[in-house]
């Protein structure tokens, strides 16, 4: 048949092969090969590629082209089809014989640029795993501005997508962009790669079983388990990148940290280990990233370097009670060799580095990691567990690269001492959430709605910046939309929405309206309760039919929507849609159910192993069907339940006795015996924060009484948040007594945030509070202004908040009459929240310290804050290193300050002043009756700018040094009352202190 006629036949079948998995990856890779082939314009591209108009029509519109292009491009096309679809696409699409194969076009190209368009398809996939690199280089080569990185990086855009959009954006630039693009690539090529791949053959049973293990790893992750049922989502249509940080400093880091960084050697603290962490809250997104590792190795699209990649579920792994060798380990669990076992194993076992492992979830695993029983022999039989820790210490198969996921609370030092790094993953950032909220939305007026609504609550939106919170409010969006006023503010209650939303969507019962639908649906809450909780009891999360069964889990049951089926298991399993939602009905049961004796509730507050409450049923301890014996050896180790998952029990056990949420349970219970249960909870709240109390140290005489939260205490102000009486938190606060609260390192984003402005709202004296190095951002500001009125000072170093946050902290602080200092080092603040400043300044006369240090502010802004400070008579400490202030900006400081009779210590370090800033700043240092410090180091200032200030000094009595550093010209005189200190390290470094 001939190309064009077969293109017109077989027109529906090309649309589904194409389009069906409902990702454009394959019809913009198909273009790729057409647009380099010269088979379409750029025009006839622009055409077809339509932002925002569905694949199908996108796809409908390149065939009509095609066929009016005739034979030629048609039979290109059928060539580009077979190239790019997977065999298993292919069904009911033969394309054997119809097509001819593609060759890469020879380079009689004239331009670089033109070498774009003609190498697409290869530079597109090499680009993915690089484009932080690329644009990185583009940058340092002048070529690219942080605006064209943005545009490139989008986040809703797939990693080729991305790839594509740089090479658009170089080739609009010219032929030097597309040299420095290039050139990048070659030398990624040339030195980056470990596998020397093309120098090395693996056997043919290897790559047989490379494809079988690839194809299984893609099958596995293309699809989102929260998105089972009715809506399947593929994961390349829904994932949105999360937030990742590495959890020690990084000088090398320029841009955001991709998905690639983690595997990385960026960031790498110990070389020695092959370890890399990624800790995150649960929900935060841990899962799902690996997901999206896994399927863009099995795409092709990252991670190439490694020919294997081993996915391990950890919940799945505990399950494996059998001793297994690491062979067993990998092909039992993750994919079976077809032919020559050994010969693949010891492939594997010579080329450790071209071996990529991802364990999920450590911290559901039953045992703690420990590194007491060594293992090194890959042949030797062991227990799963300490299989496990013998890879991710390395003792075993060294040089393997493991990624390994688990919440924070669940890492331990021992561990940490085996980590090449550790990367933070932080959920989604604000634009994330909006990303999210769009992709999942079909319908874009809905999606805009949710936006809208989250805008107006900015308690929900804190907590949408957890991802799975942001997936249950986009589930929910009707009951959202519908709910106005009384909108969710805590945890509980979105997780109550989304309880109602199952039950009254999926339930066989349709007749759920008003307060009715818990009661009607009482037996299916409290069978599911019950296999919650005792899941946890027993760290286990996943269910043989006769758990469910012991439990009275029915058909309907599932049905609802909680429980989903565990697709690669022999016989059936179950597990919860999230931990998450399986620590909520454990919670329900906790409530909920006449089987809860008095203890359970302050048990649960102390961290208690659940097992104890007298409550296991026969057949828990163990997850799946196994021996006697093994279930013995089982419960003989660490199975306690989790600290995380008993803390997030206990702070739903806490939202749902809330009084607010008492209707929903009349009819469901007894309320006496509800009173009680609040009541306990109540009296271990009390109880938790004493003891916090107790642990603040007395002072040193003189100075201020501090307290720093030991782990737990933003816990028990979140059970306190979700319980939202505020007789309860002012019964907490109103015994702390002290004047500085230290929360530094604490993980605390916008959801923490809100919790403590509830809870220190009611705190009888002012406190200084220190969050310095957390996640609090825009949103989490905003959450905090309610208790800006209890703070004397606010420190919020390193906290990625911008002007937009500042705008309204300000706006706040300034009717707060106790708020008199604040500390932003290291902030995204620019000369737009300069003026707010001023405000501050000129408006209030006991305001003592400003600390704007390791921001983007330059002269302008300097010149703003100089007019507020012209008219304030208060401000003691001003600090701006590390900003760009330049001279300009040091002489418009030096003019407002230069009689002050307040500031005390003024540093510019590091600001790109010259001599003629440190003449101006000379004249505060003459004529200021207060300044004691002046820091000027890592400027510009030359001897002559150091004459000026010497200068100066003759005339006054006040200063007590000015700090002042030269790489370049040591200054050799001498002056009456100068000590000069020579560096040691640096003989051409003179560090000066000027002390009188
Ligand atoms: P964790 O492993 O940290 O507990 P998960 O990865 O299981 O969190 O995420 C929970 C849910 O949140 C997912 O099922 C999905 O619905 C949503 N989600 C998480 N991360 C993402 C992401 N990057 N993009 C889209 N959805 C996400």
């Amino acid at each position: 048949m001939f190309a064009q006629e077969f293109v017109l036949k077989q027109r529906t079948e090309i649309l589904h092969a194409l389009c069906s998995s409902g990702s454009a990856e394959h019809l913009e890779r198909v273009l790729d090969i057409l647009l380099a082939q010269g088979e379409l314009t750029w025009e006839d591209y622009q055409n077809i590629q339509v932002p925002g108009r569905p694949l199908f029509t996108n796809a409908r519109q390149l065939l009509d082209l095609l066929y009016t292009k005739g034979l030629d491009s048609c039979g290109l096309f059928l060539a580009a089809l077979k190239q790019v679809l997977p065999e298993a696409q292919e069904t009911g699409l033969s394309l054997s014989g119809c097509s001819p194969n593609i060759k890469e076009k020879e380079a009689q190209s004239t331009s670089t640029t033109q070498m774009l368009l003609t190498q697409r398809p290869s530079l597109v996939s090499k680009l993915q795993s690089c484009i932080n690199g690329a644009l990185q280089a583009l940058v340092v080569e002048g070529q690219f501005t942080s605006r064209d990185c943005d545009e490139v990086r989008r986040p809703i855009h797939t990693p080729s997508q991305q790839a594509r959009c740089l090479l658009d954006h170089v080739s609009s630039k010219g032929d030097l962009a597309a040299k420095v693009l290039l050139n990048y690539i070659q030398q990624k090529q040339e030195s980056g790669s470990p596998v020397n791949q093309k120098n090395l053959t693996p056997p043919k049973e290897f790559l047989k079983y490379q494809k079988k293990l690839s194809s299984s790893v893609s099958a596995q992750s293309c699809f989102l388990s929260t998105y089972g049922g009715t809506s399947h989502m593929s994961l390349d249509d829904i994932y949105t990148e999360g937030q990742l940080e590495l959890a020690h400093k990084c000088t090398d880091l320029h841009t955001p940290l991709g998905l690639e960084d983690i595997v990385g050697t960026l960031g790498t603290v110990n070389k020695e280990a092959d370890t890399v962490l990624v800790s995150g809250e649960a929900g935060s997104g841990k899962s799902t990233l690996l997901q999206r590792l896994h399927l863009l190795w099995a795409q092709g699209a990252a991670l190439q370097d490694f020919l294997l990649l081993f996915p391990f579920s950890c919940r799945k792994l505990n399950s494996e009670h059998k001793e297994l060798s690491v062979q067993e380990l990998l092909f039992q669990h993750c994919c079976w060799p077809d032919r020559e076992q050994e010969q693949i194993f010891q492939f594997i076992l010579d080329h450790p580095h071209l071996i990529l492992f991802t364990f999920d979830g450590l911290d559901e695993l039953k045992q703690s990691f420990s590194d007491e029983h060594r293992l090194c022999c890959p042949t030797q039989h062991a227990p799963v567990h300490t299989l496990l820790f013998n890879l991710i210490q390395g003792s075993l198969m060294k040089g393997v690269q493991k990624v390994v996921t688990s919440r924070p609370e669940a890492v331990g030092p021992l561990l940490k001492k085996h980590l090449s790094k550790e990367v933070l993953l932080k959920g989604f950032s604000p634009s994330g959430i909006d990303c999210f909220v769009r992709k999942h939305h079909n319908d874009s007026t809905v999606a805009a709605k949710v936006l809208e609504s989250l805008q107006t609550n900015t308690a929900l939106l804190g907590l949408c910046h957890n991802p799975v919170l942001c997936w249950i409010v986009s589930q929910c969006h009707k009951e959202l939309l519908g709910c106005g006023e009384g909108s969710p503010q805590t945890i509980t209650d979105v997780y109550l929405m989304i309880l109602q939303h199952f039950l009254q969507h999926k339930s066989l019962s349709k007749s759920t309206i008003g307060l009715g639908w818990l009661h009607e649906n009482l037996k299916t809450v409290l069978h599911l309760g019950q296999l919650a909780f005792e899941g946890i009891g027993s760290t286990c999360y996943i269910f043989s039919g006769i758990e469910l069964d012991a439990c009275g889990v029915t058909e309907q049951d599932i049905c609802i929507g909680f429980l989903i089926q565990i697709k690669d298991t022999s016989s059936a399993h179950y597990e919860f849609l999230h931990v998450t939602i399986q620590c909520f009905f454990a919670a329900l049961y906790i409530v909920l159910s006449g089987n809860i004796d008095g203890p359970t509730i302050p048990k649960l507050f102390e961290m208690q192993d659940m097992r104890e409450t007298g409550l296991s049923t026969s057949c828990f301890g163990a997850c799946l069907p196994s021996t006697d014996q093994q279930k013995q050896d089982v419960v003989g180790e660490d199975t306690a339940a989790k600290t995380s998952d008993l803390q997030m029990i206990a702070t739903f056990v806490s939202g749902l006795l809330s009084q607010r949420h008492r209707s929903l349970w009349l009819h469901c219970c007894p309320s006496a015996v509800m009173e009680k249960k609040a009541r306990q909870v109540v009296r271990c709240l009390s109880k938790g924060m004493q003891k916090h109390f107790k642990s603040i140290p007395q002072p040193v005489e003189g100075e201020a009484k501090s307290m720093h939260a030991m782990p737990g205490f933003l816990w028990l102000i979140k059970c306190i948040y979700e319980m939202q009486e505020s007789r309860i938190a002012n019964n907490a606060m109103s015994k702390l007594e002290i004047d500085h609260l230290k929360l530094t390192y604490c993980n605390i984003g916008p959801v923490e945030c809100t919790a403590l402005s509830y809870v220190l709202q009611h705190l009888r004296t002012p406190v200084g509070l220190q969050l310095d190095n957390n996640s609090v951002g825009d949103v989490g500001v905003e959450q905090l202004l309610p208790c800006m009125h209890v703070c004397n000072s606010l420190h919020l170093r390193n906290n990625n908040i911008t002007d937009e946050g500042i705008r309204k902290l300000i706006a706040k602080g300034i009717q707060c009459d106790n708020f008199r200092k604040i500390a932003l080092f290291n902030n995204k603040l620019t000369d737009a929240c300069t003026q707010q400043f001023s405000h501050l300044l000129k408006t209030r006369q006991d305001f003592l310290s400003l600390r704007l240090g390791n921001n983007n502010i330059t002269a302008e802004g300097a010149k703003q804050l100089a007019e507020g400070l012209k008219f304030n008579h208060s401000l003691q400490y001003l600090g701006l290193w590390g900003n760009k202030i330049g001279d300009a900006g040091a002489e418009a400081l030096a003019s407002a300050l230069e009689y002050s009779k307040s500031l005390v210590w003024l540093s510019l370090v590091g600001n790109g002043v010259g001599t003629a800033g440190a003449c101006a700043l000379a004249k505060i240092v003459k004529n200021s009756t207060s300044l004691e410090h002046l820091w000027l180091t890592e400027n510009c200032i030359t001897r002559a700018g150091v004459e000026c200030l010497i200068q100066a000094l003759q005339h006054n009595t006040h200063v007590k040094s000015i700090w002042y550093v030269s790489y370049t010209e040591p200054y050799t005189g001498k002056h009456k009352g100068c000590h000069c200190f020579s560096c040691d390290s640096n003989p051409t470094c003179s560090w000066w202190l000027f002390a009188f």
